[in-house]
C-alpha cells in the first residue's frame, strides 16, 4: 500500500465524519470481523431522563429527591444529570467520590447518602428491603434503568432513568452487519436493560453488568478467541477497551479520555460513520492493489 493512497482514504473520511489517526488505522479497519457497542452514549443517546421516582415504604419523597439530587449534582454521569435535574437550593455535599461503574457516594450533614445499582448497596452492608428490590425489577421490566439511594444502613428508594437508542443506531447496526461484522452489546447497565436495547437496535449478544475493567477482558476475550474487534464507546469508562481493541472507535460527541484513546472518531456520533469507514477501508485497499 503506498502512503498517498492510504492518504486519499484519510481525505475521503474526514468528508463522511471521520477522523482517521493516521492512515494505517485504515489497514486495521479492514480486518475488523467483531464490533463490540457500548451501549449508554453509543447506540443510545445517553441523555437520561427520569422516569420514575419511588420511595420505600415510609419514606418521604421529598427527602429521597434532595438528597439523591444533592449527591448526583457532583457527578457528571448522565445518570446523574437525570436525578438532579430540576431541583434548587440544594444542601453542601462533602467528600463527594465517584464509585466508576457502581454510583456515588457524598455526605449531607455528615451523614453518607450512596446512589447506585442495587448490589453497591448490599455489598456495602446496607439493608435492601423488599419493596425496593421489587421496585427495581418493575422499572427495569420497562426497559428502565433502576438505580438505590440510601443513607444510615437502608435503601431509601428507587430511581428509574430512560434513555432512547439513537435514531441511527439500527441502520447502522443492519449495515455493519452486512458488511460481515457480529455486533456484541457491552454494558456496565443490567441485563434486562441490555437486552430490551439490543432487540431494538438489531444486536445479538449482549455482555452486561460489566464492571469499567471488565470492558477490557471482553476485548481481550473476544481477541484470544481469535477475533479481530474494534470497539465503539463514548465515556472515560471505555477508554482502556477502546485502546485494546484492534480498532477504537470514539464517539465525536464523547469525552475526551475516549478519544484520545481510540484510532478513530465518528465526529457526528453517528454508528453509521462506522460502517462508512469500514467499507471505506476495505475501498481503498481495493484501489491501491
Ligand atoms: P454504561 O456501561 O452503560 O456506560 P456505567 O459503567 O457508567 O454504564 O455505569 C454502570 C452502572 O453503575 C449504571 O447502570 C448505574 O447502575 C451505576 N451508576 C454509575 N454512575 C452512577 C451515578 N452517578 N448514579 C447512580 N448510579 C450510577
Ligand atoms: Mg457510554
Amino acid at each position: 500500500a503506498t502512503p498517498t493512497a492510504l492518504l486519499v482514504g484519510t481525505g475521503r473520511g474526514a468528508q463522511l465524519g471521520i477522523l482517521i489517526k493516521g492512515a494505517e488505522v485504515l489497514e486495521r479497519t479492514r480486518r475488523v470481523d467483531t464490533i463490540v457497542l457500548d451501549k449508554t452514549g453509543t447506540v443510545t443517546e445517553g441523555r437520561m431522563t427520569l422516569a420514575a421516582t419511588v420511595p420505600a415504604h415510609g419514606q418521604d419523597v421529598e427527602e429521597l429527591r434532595r438528597l439523591a439530587a444533592a449527591v448526583e449534582s457532583a457527578s457528571e454521569h448522565p445518570i446523574a444529570a437525570a436525578i438532579a435535574a430540576g431541583n434548587a437550593d440544594l444542601p453542601p455535599v462533602t467528600n463527594f467520590k465517584n464509585l466508576e461503574g457502581l454510583g456515588v457516594r457524598g455526605e449531607v450533614d455528615g451523614r453518607e447518602i450512596l446512589i447506585g445499582r442495587p448490589g453497591l448497596l448490599r455489598e456495602r452492608g446496607y439493608d435492601v428491603p423488599a419493596d425496593v428490590l421489587e421496585a427495581c425489577d418493575t422499572e427495569e421490566s420497562r426497559g428502565r434503568t433502576a438505580v438505590v439511594a440510601g443513607w444510615d444502613g437502608a435503601a431509601r428508594g428507587v430511581f428509574a432513568v430512560a434513555d432512547r437508542i439513537r435514531p441511527t443506531s439500527a441502520d447502522a447496526i443492519a449495515r455493519l452487519k452486512r458488511l460481515g461484522l457480529h455486533p456484541v452489546l457491552l454494558t456496565g447497565d443490567n441485563e434486562t436493560v441490555a437486552r430490551a436495547v439490543a432487540t431494538e437496535a438489531g444486536i445479538d449478544e449482549v455482555v452486561a453488568g460489566v464492571l469499567p475493567a471488565g470492558k477490557v477482558d471482553a476485548v481481550k476475550e473476544l481477541q484470544a478467541r481469535g477475533r479481530v474487534v474494534a470497539m465503539a464507546g463514548d465515556g472515560v469508562n471505555d477508554a482502556a477497551a477502546l485502546a485494546q481493541a484492534d480498532l477504537g472507535l470514539a464517539m465525536g460527541t464523547g469525552t475526551d479520555a475516549a478519544i484520545e484513546a481510540a484510532d478513530l472518531t465518528l465526529v457526528r456520533g453517528d454508528l453509521t460513520a462506522a460502517a462508512d469507514a469500514i467499507r471505506l477501508s476495505r475501498r481503498t485497499l481495493t484501489i491501491i492493489r
